[in-house]
């Protein structure tokens, strides 16, 4: 499937990822077609692959999957 674009991060986002803060939405990677939510305790992607969405739902819609280590409760 082919992916569907997401907002940019913003600087505030992108601290918010390196600090892992526990904060709404979520990240997804165009390189892996996975998704994140904010604290997760995967390795933080590049940044120019971030994509932002406001839930797990609009990622996953855009194509994205759930990352195995937080995603699973989405
Ligand atoms: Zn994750």
């Amino acid at each position: 499937m082919k992916l569907q674009p997401g907002r940019l991060p913003s600087d505030p986002d992108w601290q918010d990822l390196l600090a892992r803060a526990s904060r709404g939405g979520v990240y997804g990677v165009t390189t892996t077609g996975i998704f994140c939510r904010f604290g997760c305790p995967s390795r933080p992607p590049i940044r120019q692959n971030l994509r932002l969405f406001d839930s797990a739902k609009a990622a996953t819609a855009a194509g994205y999957r759930a990352c195995k280590r937080c995603g699973s409760a989405a």
